[in-house]
């Protein structure tokens, strides 16, 4: 269908209400939503409220989850300086041994498959430190470089400790999780650029020793994803759109992930408030604890898994402030990828699919066979004339405290909702089914074809049952 009546006033809408922006600024100004923290709840509180608004009727599905308090972490070069760094540790790190531990440092680069594999012998009772970079063309899929991949390859070869850099300037440390619902095996903490460029500078002289003190708490804790519906005509077959809502602790999380969250309320306000009723179902899903390794909605899928498919299509909204042009990842689903082609044809909009990146909430689906579009930058033309910038490479602000409302640009945020809104509606109202439930042998190709095999043997993902059953 080309551009329809309901399609000219959502865009229309979204423009001028300006209010996906408006509800940023305040979902933002609650601080923290990271896991067992009071902006949880304040966040929970927040969705339910705007979703109630909206004339639905959410529920919270609860579920228990390993959750992790930070407590102190220090790092000091010992030899052949004496010198303190900066450090916050890695989230689900455990505590160090009472009085720390001493080591040598091994400099791993970018942390690459082959940069490990060069120095596999060495690696042995080190500390290894890597940079936060997941360099293109070394790294496919890039989750080949994710810092759980690394992490995990870190602990498979021996490690005793793991440093994580931040590639990008600032002086902020780049927080991310270890292992999923689970508590890691070596202390880990991330540390600023400019401290891994102090490191990196002494080494060239010689071996170079740290000290690492580190205390953090495990301990079980139970939160929820936020699910809400609006019924189709037909209710076998659902559309669902999903957002994660929580946030690392050191940060408010704007970019990564309120502007899910606010895009992901705002269609659920359009849809609803336009009284229209299209084919499928859509149902939407704020899923919790996503930067502890996709806890949320590993959980949704394993809760789901003898009803996943009534679930034509998850498309997912995450950290999508960035400037510029949308398009989504489909995962290795071609007809999900054709569907996603046809939906940029009718709106005369360029996407083009990219590789597949399997990131966030998007891979408990993709595991559980769940045919997957996931909201991505593109440097094809963009609604507002702006372009992309971002290499793809690294997270810029993400997972950083200066993740903050400054930071999203109105216009970018705009875009991102309407062209989740048009590409919702063709989903939702698709006449036939666009895209098939995969068995547990399709998905396990799509793994092994895309190197996703090995990534998530070291990541040793998932800890929740999200596969197919037979
Ligand atoms: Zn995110």
């Amino acid at each position: 269908m080309p551009i329809t009546e309901l399609d000219q006033r959502l865009t229309g809408q979204i423009v001028l209400s300006n209010r996906t922006y408006e509800r940023l600024r305040a979902l933002t100004a609650l601080g923290t939503r990271f896991p067992g923290t009071p902006g949880e709840r304040a966040a929970q509180r927040f969705i339910l409220d705007e979703l109630r608004a909206a004339g639905l009727d959410p529920t919270i599905e609860e579920f228990e989850h390993l959750a992790w308090e930070r407590g102190s972490a220090s790092l000091s070069v010992t030899a052949p300086v004496t010198r303190k760094l900066l450090c916050i540790s890695l989230a689900g790190a455990p505590s160090t041994p009472a009085g720390g531990i001493d080591g040598e440092i091994l400099y791993l680069g970018n942390g690459t498959p082959a940069e490990f594999d060069r120095h596999k012998d060495a690696i042995r009772d080190r500390i290894v430190l890597v940079t936060s970079l997941a360099p293109r063309q070394e790294c496919s899929p890039p989750r080949q470089c994710h810092r759980r991949t690394k992490y995990g390859r870190a602990v498979q070869y021996g490690a005793k400790a793991f440093l994580f850099m931040n590639s990008q300037p600032g002086m902020l440390p780049q927080a991310g999780s270890t292992r999923q619902n689970r508590e890691g095996e070596i202390p880990a903490v991330t540390i600023p650029f400019e401290d891994g460029e102090v490191l990196k500078s002494l080494l060239k002289a010689g071996p170079v020793s740290v000290h690492l003190e580190a205390t953090n708490r495990n301990y079980p804790h139970t939160t929820g994803n936020i699910v809400a519906e609006l019924p189709g005509t037909d209710p076998d077959h659902v559309v669902l759109v999903g957002a994660h809502y929580d946030s690392h602790d050191n940060a408010v999380g704007a970019i990564d992930n309120g502007t899910g969250v606010v895009t992901v309320l705002e269609l659920a306000r359009l849809l609803s408030e336009s009284g229209v009723r299209l084919r499928r179902t859509i149902r939407f899903v704020l899923f919790a604890v996503e930067e502890m390794a996709s806890v949320g909605s590993s959980f949704y899928v394993n809760r789901h898994r003898d009803h996943l498919d009534q679930i034509d299509l998850f498309m997912n909204i995450d950290g999508i402030g960035q400037q510029g042009a949308k398009t989504f990842d489909t995962q290795g689903f071609d007809d999900a990828a054709d569907f996603i082609l046809d939906v940029a044809k009718d709106i005369d909009y360029e996407m083009t699919i990219p590789n597949p990146a399997f990131s966030g909430d998007s891979l408990a689906f993709v595991m559980g066979g769940v045919p997957t579009a996931a909201m991505k930058g593109s440097k094809l033309r963009s609604l507002f004339g702006h372009q992309n910038l971002s290499t793809g490479e690294d997270r810029g602000w993400g997972h950083t405290s200066a993740d903050t409302f400054d930071k999203v640009e109105q216009h970018a945020l705009h875009e991102a909702a309407i062209i989740a809104a048009l590409t919702l509606i063709r989903a939702a109202d698709h006449p036939t089914r666009m895209a098939r439930t995969r068995t547990k042998a399709e998905v396990d190709a799509i793994l092994r074809e895309t190197g996703m095999d090995t990534v998530l043997s070291f990541m040793q993902w998932p800890s929740i049952d999200v596969r197919p059953k037979e």
